[in-house]
């Protein structure tokens, strides 16, 4: 599994803290970060990676699913891997639907079983190996849970919902709250835009304030999304 080792290494690297102003990291660049892609050297969101044509800062995304990785693209390259024939190919195109799962049931025990150390998470299906993979935001990227799975397969079995997730583009997006756990489906681009703002904003042990306001604001557009 060499996402998931190059996940863990860059985990234990020391975060590089950017300076100036925080912008919203592009999710591509983020993810080809922590695979070694070659996103990591390019600026993002310049132009299609698939045709070259130019392309604005927001821009839609294809994975790559046997390279763990996002392209950046124009909506025309975009829409040719959108049709349900596509879905299963080598590109897939990354959906733009946000839907808020108000009904999700997670018992405070079920989350302890899952032994994610912080109050948010990130859950999608990879066909390689079809299973369940569960990471968490840090300081250091996105961070591998390393748990049995056991435990999620229980709450996916009561939650059907989780069922319709489109593996390797979808994910399940959870926070800890005080009154239970939050739950959205979303873009998998979306987890790596809070994986990016995470590891920019993170300050000593528990965060600091200013993350905590930026993942406020991050869970009020995607729950903005997700009514409309
Ligand atoms: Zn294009
Ligand atoms: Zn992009």
């Amino acid at each position: 599994m060499r996402t998931s080792a190059s996940l863990r290494s860059l985990a234990r690297g020391s975060p590089v803290r950017p300076q100036g102003p925080a912008a919203t990291p592009d999710p591509a660049a983020v993810l080809g970060r922590f695979t070694g892609g070659s996103r990591a050297q390019g600026a993002p969101g310049e132009q299609c990676e698939m045709c070259a044509v130019p392309i604005g800062p927001v821009h839609p995304h294809v994975a790559d699913v046997p390279d763990h990785r996002l392209l950046c693209t124009c909506r025309p390259c975009y829409l040719l891997f959108s049709t349900t024939a596509a879905s299963r190919g080598h590109y897939r195109a990354v959906p733009e639907t946000y839907r808020h799962y108000a009904d999700f049931a997670l018992t405070p025990a079920q989350w302890d079983s899952l032994g994610i150390p912080v109050d948010l998470a990130f859950f999608y299906r990879q066909t390689e190996g079809d299973r369940y993979v569960a990471f968490y935001p840090s300081p250091g990227g996105a961070t591998e849970s390393l748990l049995d799975l056991a435990g999620w397969d229980e709450v996916v079995a009561a939650n059907p919902l989780l069922g319709e997730l489109i593996p390797d583009v979808e994910a399940v997006l959870l926070r800890r709250t005080g009154d239970g756990v939050e739950c959205h489906l979303v873009p998998i681009d979306a987890c790596y835009e809070l994986v990016g703002l995470v590891r920019q904003s993170w300050e000593g042990f528990a965060g600091g304030e200013e993350v905590w306001q930026r993942i406020d604001e991050f869970f009020a557009r995607i729950r903005e999304r997700g009514d409309g």
